[in-house]
Order: structure tokens, then C-alpha cells, then sequence
């Protein structure tokens, strides 16, 4: 097959990928999009799209086409399980800015692919499924990927490979840190016993897993993405195979056993890695850059990362057309990307990383469920700041954990 010529090739159609390849196309680049997966596919998640897919969404101009895809399931607010299995609800209050959902629940496989179809309607992006890119390599004028025989070329490299990137290693000698990274294990049930209406998230911060968390997402039909997600070098000290534990932790605690009683699991417990290294590494270098899961962009205590990725990728394109109109794409001018990153993720992700050091203990969070379940002023101002987006940051700030602590 012969050389092509792109502005960009960007390796993974996953959220991060997807984003930037369209907000390229709208901008008039002509983009490759490259995928080892023949979509739609199947990528295992929570499946868990929060408003900031809904924000990223509507800025691709696609909000109100996905609002109409049927197969997603409105969530009205959460559960959170304190360690000695005692909750707090937070329900009809929350809402993203858009509706008065918090958030839907929606098979990673059938959103991923929502986008994909969008990519199929674009002619200036070329997009190639069923192709492993195998090396990439950076020349004087321009950046290169290769895989089975095929060869792309382009202006610039974007790397959205997910979270085992292997351009993240290859171009930037990348060394995944056990510290940074959660590891997972997730299924699907069905007809697992539910709460109210089958509108609420659910998270049980087990002690055994501690700073990570089980979740409870349902999903349409009556389906139950059930999973959990443990900080990768906790898990090794205390020795929990987070794909053996999650069967272990349903069976173990009377409140989730009793709701599985009934339920038929689906799937198999499969595994997974969520890196959440984000701020902290270099992320391009010249001709190229690196997205979303590739860029360890995520949340340290919940693990979100799609909303993540898709604005890394919206942040790239944009930084991507100031280096087209400059002709410049020198590791010195492709910087500006990390420090835009930095800029919008760095605060949220610093004051999340220190909540994510405090959940370390059980007592601390069992102190907190109980002030909150006790103060309903105090549970009531925290329904409020998640309705609220402008009052979202408060979450970041010190004097609310002081007072979610003493009450
Ligand atoms: C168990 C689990 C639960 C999660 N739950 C949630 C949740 O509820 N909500 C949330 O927001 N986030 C969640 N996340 C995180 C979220 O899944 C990721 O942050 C998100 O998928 C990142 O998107 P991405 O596009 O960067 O990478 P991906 O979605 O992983 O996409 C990467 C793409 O690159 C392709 N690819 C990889 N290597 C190559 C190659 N060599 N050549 C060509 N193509 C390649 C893959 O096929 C894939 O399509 C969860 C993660 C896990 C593991």
C-alpha cells in the first residue's frame, strides 16, 4: 500500500480520539483515524457518561442527537456506602447543565460507536479500522505510522491509544507507575435488586479496596454494570486480584448479597487499567501529542476519564491549529499543549489527589457518611453544590472538608 498524505493521523477512535479527529475535520484538516478494532466494539467501563460528556457532546455540535439515542439510562443521583455498609442518598437534585439528569449509563460499545458514525459522515477524515499501528517514528517534516502493510504520513501525530499506549512508550520512553494507576475488574448482571427507580448510582467504598470503590450502574433493560477499581500498587500489598475480589466482596457483605440473590451475571469478570497520572508527565514532544487514557487524563477518586479525554482532545485540536497557522510544531511550541492541560486539570486534579489520600482510611470516611446522614443542612448543601456547576468548585475547597468533618 502506498505512503498518504494527512495534516494529522490520530491512532484510537475511543472518545479522545474520535473528538479531536471531528473537531480537526471542523476546523478543514484532513485527518486519518486509525483503529486496531473493526466498531462497533466492545470497551469495558462503568459506562458511567457524566456532564462533562454531555459538555464536550454538545460542543462537537452533537448533543441533541445523542439526547435521543434510546439505550441510555437517566441517573437522578447517587448512593455512597461508608465502609461500614451505612449510606447517604443524594437524589432528585443533582443535574448536569444541560437537563436535570446527573448523568446516564450507557454501553461503552454503543457510545463509542455513536461517535464512530459521526467520523463515517466526514469525507476529510479517512477512517481505517482493523489497522494495529505497530511503529511510529518523527521526521524532519513530518511524523509517521506503521503497521501491517501500511504507512501513514502527516503533519502531526496524536496519540490516543487508550490506557496501555504504546506510542506513549515509544515516543516518550513512558513507564506506567503502580502508584498512578488503578487497577479494575467489571461485569455485566441482570436483574440485580434495585433502588427506587433504577436512577441512582451506587459506590461502596469497601475497606479492602480502599482508596477505590465498587459501583453499582444501572443500565437500561434491566442490566447492571457491576465493578471496581483499586489503586494498582494497594492492590498488590494487600494481595486482592481485583477480578477474584469483586465476587468475593458481593458474596461477603449481607446488603449487596442479598440484592444479588436473584440476579443473573452476564458476562465475566474482565480487567482493566485506569491511569491517573495526569499533570504530572510530559505529553507531546515535536510532531506529536498524546490524548486522554494515552495521557493518563483522568480522575484520581472516581476514575472518570471519557468526559477527560474528549476535552483533551477538543484542547489539542485547538492548540493543533495555532501550530498549522504558525508552522511551527517544535517540541518547545508543542509545550503549550501541556501547559493548556495543565491549565484547565492541574487545580481540580491536585485538591482530588489529596481526597483520594484521605480515603485511604475507613474511619474517615465512615465520620464523614455519618456527619452528612446526621446534618441535614449539611447534606442539603452538598445536594446543592452538585446541582450547581459554579458551586461544583467548592468541592475543591479545604473549609468544606473541615466542616464535612466536624460536622
Ligand atoms: C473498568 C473501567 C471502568 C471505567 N468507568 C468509567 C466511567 O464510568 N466513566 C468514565 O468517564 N470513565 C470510565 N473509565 C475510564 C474510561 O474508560 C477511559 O478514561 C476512556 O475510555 C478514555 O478514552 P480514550 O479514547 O483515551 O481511550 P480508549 O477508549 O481506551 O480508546 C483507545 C482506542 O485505541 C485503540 N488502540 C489501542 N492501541 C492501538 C494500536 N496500537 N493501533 C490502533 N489502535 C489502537 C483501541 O482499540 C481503542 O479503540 C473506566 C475505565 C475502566 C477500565
Amino acid at each position: 500500500m502506498q505512503d498518504r498524505l494527512f495534516d494529522a493521523v490520530v491512532v484510537g477512535a475511543g472518545p479522545s480520539g474520535a473528538t479531536c479527529a471531528l473537531h480537526l475535520e471542523q476546523m478543514g484538516y484532513k485527518v486519518a483515524l486509525l483503529d486496531k478494532a473493526s466498531f462497533p466494539r466492545e470497551k469495558i467501563c462503568g459506562d458511567g457518561l457524566t456532564g462533562h460528556v454531555l459538555f464536550e457532546l454538545n460542543e462537537l455540535g452533537l448533543l441533541d442527537d445523542f439526547l435521543r439515542l434510546e439505550k441510555k439510562n437517566a441517573i437522578v443521583g447517587g448512593r455512597m456506602y461508608a465502609p461500614n455498609g451505612k449510606y447517604v442518598d443524594f437524589r432528585d437534585v443533582l443535574g448536569n447543565q444541560f437537563n436535570n439528569d446527573f448523568c446516564y449509563i450507557m454501553n461503552r460499545g454503543l457510545f463509542d460507536n455513536f461517535l464512530v458514525e459521526k467520523i463515517r459522515e466526514k469525507y476529510r477524515i479517512q477512517f481505517v479500522e482493523n489497522f494495529k499501528v505497530e511503529e511510529a517514528a518523527i521526521e524532519k517534516d513530518c511524523a509517521i505510522v506503521k503497521g501491517k502493510n501500511a504507512v501513514f504520513k502527516a503533519s502531526v501525530l496524536i496519540a490516543a491509544d487508550g490506557a496501555s499506549s504504546i506510542l506513549s512508550r515509544r515516543l516518550l520512553k513512558y513507564k506506567p507507575d503502580r502508584g498512578k494507576m488503578f487497577v479494575t475488574a467489571q461485569a455485566y448482571y441482570r436483574g440485580v435488586e434495585p433502588i427506587y427507580e433504577n436512577d441512582m448510582v451506587e459506590a461502596f467504598c469497601a475497606r479492602e479496596i480502599l482508596p477505590g470503590y465498587l459501583w453499582i450502574f444501572p443500565e437500561s433493560d434491566n442490566i447492571f454494570n457491576v465493578g471496581l477499581g483499586v489503586v494498582a500498587d494497594v492492590a498488590r500489598k494487600k494481595k486482592n486480584n481485583p477480578v477474584k475480589i469483586l465476587d468475593e466482596l458481593i458474596v461477603k457483605y449481607d446488603f449487596l448479597s442479598k440484592r444479588f440473590a436473584g440476579a443473573e451475571k452476564i458476562t465475566n469478570n474482565r480487567g482493566g487499567l485506569i491511569p491517573f497520572d495526569t499533570c504530572k508527565r510530559k505529553i507531546s514532544g515535536e510532531r506529536f501529542l498524546l490524548l486522554g487514557d494515552a495521557a493518563s487524563i483522568t480522575n484520581p477518586v472516581t476514575g472518570e476519564g471519557i468526559g477527560y479525554g474528549m476535552n483533551s482532545g477538543r484542547i489539542a485540536a485547538h492548540h493543533l491549529k495555532n501550530c498549522f497557522d504558525s508552522k511551527d510544531f517544535s517540541t518547545a511550541y508543542m509545550k503549550q499543549y501541556d501547559q493548556a492541560v495543565a491549565a484547565k486539570f492541574r487545580k481540580i486534579l491536585k485538591r482530588t489527589m489529596y481526597l483520594q489520600k484521605a480515603i485511604r482510611f475507613p474511619g474517615f470516611i465512615n465520620r464523614i457518611a455519618g456527619n452528612i446522614s446526621k446534618n441535614e443542612k449539611l447534606h442539603g448543601k452538598i445536594e446543592r453544590i452538585l446541582a450547581d456547576r459554579k458551586k461544583y468548585q467548592e468541592i475543591y475547597n479545604p473549609l468544606f472538608y473541615y466542616r464535612i468533618f466536624f460536622g
